[in-house]
């Protein structure tokens, strides 16, 4: 399905916890978020508080997933393709599916890069996600890290033969995500998005919930969970949710910079 089709207003959601708000509630100068997601569950556990909020703020949101989880231990391709959507609708965002090499198969090609810088082209977002390319977790994050991050310099490579029918696009800002602990960047110091609202952490713990197969294996609610509360106490807040910036984020003022997190 075309990307222009993924991104019409579908029916609303029934569940009373979704977020999706129409285009006719968004605010029209808040540019796309583009989360991209190895897995069918990544962005969700990764940052799904932080879609959550966006969306509610009138975002639009795209997820791209660039596998079924078909190698994975529990959960089926076409189990993992429902929670999926179900998932997104929950968090207010489209889905769409990108065939790379598979599951556990993925591999680094400048093909892909193109391939995804095409995406990049098409939703054309000021924010981008993507998993963190820390080596020591599930190959496949690590490798979309990378591939996701070359994307998006060659979004904007306007001779580029493969993407000319699509106008270069340059993206505001990369961040990456952790879907593990040990994904963290211990070479980037986060930027702490405070997620504390009840609404928005509900909307979030249904999301991760609606991976079923994988959260009656392992308790991953709750590691995501204690994880953004030890991010919100860090923070003076309630729970936040870490994201590792590819570049310095740039600030009009001072002023405007927020505040550092240094609790204890
Ligand atoms: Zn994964």
């Amino acid at each position: 399905m075309p990307l222009t089709d993924l991104m019409k207003p579908g029916p609303k959601s029934k569940n009373k916890l979704a977020l999706h708000r129409g285009p006719e509630r968004r605010r029209p100068t808040l540019r796309p978020l583009l989360a991209f997601g190895a897995h069918p569950d990544d962005i969700e556990f990764g940052c799904g508080g932080v879609v959550a909020q966006e969306t509610q703020l009138g975002r639009k949101v795209h997820f791209a997933v660039c596998s079924r989880g078909e190698a994975g231990t529990h959960g089926t391709p076409k189990q993992r393709t429902a929670e999926a959507k179900k998932a997104a609708a929950l968090l207010g965002a489209t889905l769409e599916f990108i065939e790379l090499d598979g599951d556990s198969h993925l591999e680094m090609r400048s093909a892909h890069a193109i391939k995804l810088a095409g995406i990049i082209r098409q939703l054309r977002p000021e924010v981008v996600l993507a998993p963190s390319p820390v080596e020591n977790q599930h190959p496949d994050h690590s490798r979309l890290g990378k591939l996701v991050r070359d994307a998006t310099r060659l979004a904007r490579y306007g001779g580029l033969k493969e993407l000319r029918r699509q106008p270069p696009h340059a993206i505001g800002r990369l961040f990456f995500y952790a879907v593990t602990p040990e994904a963290e960047p211990p070479d980037i110091s986060p930027i702490l998005i405070n997620v504390s609202a009840p609404e928005i952490i509900a909307a979030w713990t249904a999301a991760m919930k609606a991976h079923a197969s994988q959260t009656s294996a392992r308790n991953y609610v709750e590691l995501q969970l204690a994880r953004a509360r030890l991010a919100g106490m860090r923070a003076g807040t309630g729970h936040a949710i870490a994201l590792f910036p590819n570049e310095p984020p740039v600030f009009d003022s001072l002023t405007a910079t927020g505040r550092g997190a240094g609790r204890f």
